[in-house]
């Protein structure tokens, strides 16, 4: 398809039409080709007035937490209330061991099925800034495509957790019902990212679910107290962070998270907050992927090449300071790109 099929495809397509486009549109930004590239740009631009109208949910927590089974029951209910979902995975373990943590088993079945739904797994290999920036952009594609509720699911390493934060419009991280998990997260800077905390499997045990929603509210409020000021909204009378229980097994409380998650909209659409959070995580993505890009310029400049081993070596064997070693790198990197103006 030429780049201009894609798009129509993508925005007007018949269902049959548009997943194909969709997946090839997705394909096409993952490449790496310097002219796929290029076209994936050309093809964003376009793609972006169609862009921005879907919620997008964050979804994380560990392995065995049930959240493939959560994300099939919230996608099903969702498409009973007549919303399109889409679900897009950052697997953080495909970024270091090639392998997956996530995308090895067949997962939602039944959404997957739908033609309501469309889930696409995680690029499988490159950076997680790498990773997170194909997610990025799939979900666009997504977007215009008329899916009104993006899903952007991760496993729980810290670093990942904080990269679908940086994406979505809420943060939900799923738990399991026993005390001592709440203390994981919050040494990894999760739980102060949360928006909303689900305790899973409320149905193995009523009251081990009961006591550990009472624990991780009253360390969402210390949070909200003493946590981080980039979630400053959190101590303010707008949205408090808040403790839900749920089945997904059985399919029980679906309803009561998603009436929550249509409040959080809600007020953080009225008091400009929604829109305050996407303009800064558009310009974060944007400054993300300079720094990417300058240091990979970096790395592949001839002379930088050359001075590299030497400096490493030098730097590791105690010769010469690190920062002094980073100096030289760059002074040799700027006096070539001078010596090219003169
Ligand atoms: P993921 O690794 O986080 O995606 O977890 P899965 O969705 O694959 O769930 C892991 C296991 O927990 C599976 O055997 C599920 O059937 C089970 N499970 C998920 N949700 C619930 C629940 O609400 N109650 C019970 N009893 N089991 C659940």
């Amino acid at each position: 398809m030429t780049p201009a099929a894609l798009l129509d495809g993508v925005v007007h397509g018949t269902a049959a039409v548009q997943r194909r486009a969709m997946s090839k549109a997705i394909t096409l930004l993952e490449s790496t080709r310097p002219d796929h590239r290029a076209q994936g740009d050309a093809l964003l631009t376009q793609l972006l007035p169609h862009t921005g109208k879907a919620f997008r949910l964050g979804i994380s927590g560990v392995p065995g937490v049930g959240k493939s089974t959560f994300i099939e029951a919230l996608g099903l209910y969702l498409i009973g209330q007549g919303h399109r979902v889409a679900v897009l995975t950052i697997d953080p373990s495909s970024t270091v061991s090639g392998g997956s943590i996530l995308g090895d088993k067949t997962r939602m079945e039944h959404l997957s099925m739908d033609e309501r739904a469309y889930i696409r797994p995680s690029p499988s290999s490159g950076t997680l800034g790498g990773v997170a920036e194909k997610t990025r952009e799939a979900m666009l594609v997504c977007e215009a495509a008329g899916y009104d509720v993006v899903i952007v699911e991760t496993v729980g390493v810290g670093q990942s957790e904080i990269a679908v934060n940086g994406m979505t419009d809420m943060f939900v991280l799923l738990q399991l019902p026993n005390a001592g998990d709440d203390l994981q997260a919050i040494k990894k800077g999760v739980m102060e990212i949360a928006d909303l905390v689900v305790i899973n499997k409320a149905d193995i045990d009523k009251n081990a679910a009961t006591r550990a929603e009472a624990q991780i509210t009253s360390s969402l409020r210390l949070l909200g107290q003493h946590g981080n000021p980039e979630n400053a909204h959190h101590n303010e009378t707008l949205w408090h962070p808040r403790v839900v229980q749920i089945s997904a097994l059985l399919g029980q409380g679906v309803d009561a998270f998603w009436a929550a998650v249509t409040q959080f909209r809600q007020l953080q659409t009225a008091n400009g907050r929604l829109a305050a959070r996407r303009e800064k995580q558009a310009l974060a993505w944007m400054w993300e992927r300079i720094d990417a890009g300058l240091k990979l310029a970096f790395r592949q400049h001839p002379q930088v090449k050359e001075l590299l081993p030497q400096m490493q070596a030098d730097v590791a064997a105690g010769r010469i300071a690190a920062s002094t070693a980073a100096r030289n790198l760059l002074q040799a990197q700027s006096n070539h790109a001078l010596a090219a103006i003169k």
